[in-house]
């Protein structure tokens, strides 16, 4: 179990011989925040004079109360809690008794009681991150919340599934799991509350369950599920060297979605045209701080050497919303989603935006390679960043470095604004990649990574659909090479969709390319054209899933839509 600073804790014990550990753990996260609290005190003395400095010393006066230690310290070993779930519930008690208070200087102290615990809660939780990376033993991750940072270490360690309580099937924690390949299930709500540590659990990936403590009848019904599971799969691997081509000859290129320099190459053996989008910014979510040139070099080089001379498109980091460097993490915004998020974040940035596009242009002579920006709103936008990229040409000129100087340079569109202005846009970008999950989130004001809102998240609305169709046509009409890289593509359940409304392109994460195909191979362009403009004249999102279900089963029987 691990648990996230930013939430209620839930009830969790540990085996009476862990209490020790436990009290071990606390006692190093008070004396931690109290260092910690010491250096930042001194400095802020120093540079802004005691009274800036005299908030730190309440803080230190919290931290030393012995009243408060005791209580954590006896749930610990009375209710055998552990450490996380102690210190929440007693500093929840702290806050409450700010809270009551009429004096609105002590009810300001609430906000420096939700800090004090925060700041042990990162000591705390730290230890426990810690203790991921040596587990010794295949085990599953129960959590409340995973950030993609996070997840993005998950493949180094002996995890095998994970579990969470928060998230929406196209946050960036559910694209990385999916792309690690192992199963996980997000936005289960109350998860976290359900399981304890060490108890046997399964998880259902397809069905979006877990299963706790299952009976033997139960765990052999899944083992058998998982020998079948592991059959399909090989049988759609000899799918593996066959084109994604129509019944009446038509090709679709089918591309890979990659968050790791080593995913193109796993894409190719999954039969990948090549790599649609790769996504730069997990190479930034690291402890050491940005990547130097050289470093990104190597990588895109990796990635383009494991395509084997298949296109591949790069995109510039797509940094901010729910993906902050480790330098970023504490200075959150209160709506990142609509706040300094990607290309927004880079023209903001311009040094490290430049040393990136120096990196890709050199790397670039080595393939296939397309570049294009994240979330471009204006068309100012898009030509500010195609500056910086000549202004990154002439660096690489004056060092007399090779580069690709006629490397296309291409946007994602993913606004509804970029999706209202797509002729504009046309008539001055290389190519669009339409990028739906964040075109659903902001057409629909629906926050993908919230659970609580997963419901209206779809695809399916008719306004995504005919938003689609209306940036596929303007593309098409005027000769602009259109793609899709949102999860969309990978969905089996809207490929006959996006095929009729003429997409010729899709990327998406590797394991989803042959049951792409196989549809794609069982029908022609005039049956999914058919289908779309069916799909296109419903009112409600409900009667569009339907649809496409009934139709895609029609084709594909025997898979789970
Ligand atoms: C998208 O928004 O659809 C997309 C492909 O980009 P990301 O999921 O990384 O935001
Ligand atoms: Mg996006």
């Amino acid at each position: 179990m691990l648990e996230a600073e930013e939430y209620r804790i839930p009830y969790r014990t540990v085996p009476a011989e862990a209490v020790q550990d436990e009290l071990a753990r606390l006692a190093s996260a008070f004396e931690h925040a109290l260092e910690e609290l010491s250096t930042q005190g001194e400095w802020l003395k120093t540079n802004l004079g005691r009274d800036a400095a005299s908030v730190f010393d309440w803080h230190v006066g919290v931290l030393k109360d012995q009243h408060l230690r005791d209580n954590i310290e006896n749930l610990i070993k009375d209710k055998c809690a552990a450490a996380a779930y102690a210190t929440s519930t007693v500093m929840l008690n702290y806050q409450r008794r700010f809270m009551q208070m009429t004096d609105p200087l002590l009810v300001e102290r609430i906000r420096d009681v939700q800090d004090i615990e925060k700041r042990l809660m990162r000591h705390i939780l730290g230890e426990a991150r810690e203790d991921l990376a040596h587990l010794t033993k295949p085990a599953i991750l129960v959590a409340h919340d995973l950030g993609p940072t996070q997840t993005a270490q998950l493949p180094d360690t002996k995890v095998i599934g994970v579990a969470l309580d928060a998230g929406a099937a196209t946050s960036h924690t559910a694209i990385l799991l999916r792309s690690w390949g192992r199963p996980g299930v997000i936005g289960l709500n109350d998860v976290s509350t359900r399981v304890s540590g060490g108890d046997l659990v399964i998880i259902d990936g397809s069905n979006q369950l877990v299963i706790a403590n299952p009976d033997d009848a139960t765990l052999e019904e899944y083992r058998a599920q998982e020998v079948a599971y592991h059959k399909l799969s090989g049988e759609l691997d000899e799918l593996r060297d066959l084109p994604a081509v129509t019944k009446d000859g038509h090709r679709i290129m089918l591309h890979c979605n990659v968050e790791f320099p080593t995913e193109s190459a796993v894409g190719v053996r999954k039969g990948g045209d090549g790599v649609g989008l790769y996504r730069t910014e997990f190479l930034f979510l690291r402890p050491e701080g940005p990547p130097s040139e050289e470093e990104q070099y190597e990588a895109y080089r990796q990635v383009i050497r494991g395509a084997e001379d298949r296109p591949v498109t790069i995109r510039t980091f797509d940094l901010g919303a729910d993906k902050y460097t480790q330098q970023r993490q504490y200075e959150q915004e209160r709506n990142p989603m609509l706040g300094l998020r990607s290309i927004r974040y880079s023209l903001q940035n311009l040094d490290m935006f430049k040393i990136q596009l120096r990196a890709i242009l050199r790397a670039s002579v080595h393939g296939n390679v397309r570049m294009m920006f994240p979330l471009i709103c204006s068309l100012m936008e898009f030509r500010q960043a195609k500056m910086t990229v000549h202004d990154a040409m002439e660096d690489l000129e004056e060092t007399g470095t090779d580069f690709n100087r006629n490397v296309s340079i291409g946007m994602m569109l993913e606004t509804p604004a970029a999706a209202v202005q797509v002729k504009e846009f046309c008539r001055e970008v290389g190519f669009v990649s339409i990028g739906t999950n964040d075109l659903i989130q902001y057409l629909l004001a629906v926050d993908r990574g919230n659970e609580r809102v997963s419901q209206s998240f779809s695809g399916s609305h008719p306004a995504v659909l005919r938003s689609l169709r209306d940036v596929v046509r303007a593309c098409t009409q005027a000769g602009i090479d259109c793609s899709l890289c949102g999860e969309m593509a990978g969905q089996p359940l809207y490929t006959l969709f996006l095929m009729g409304i003429g997409l010729r392109q899709l990327s998406m994460a590797p394991a989803n390319i042959p049951e792409v195909k196989k549809l794609i191979r069982l029908v022609t362009t005039a049956q999914a054209q058919r289908i779309a403009r069916r799909a296109l004249s419903f009112d409600t999102e409900r009667q569009v899933t339907n649809y496409l279900r009934d139709e895609t089963r029609k084709v594909l029987p025997e898979d789970p839509i």
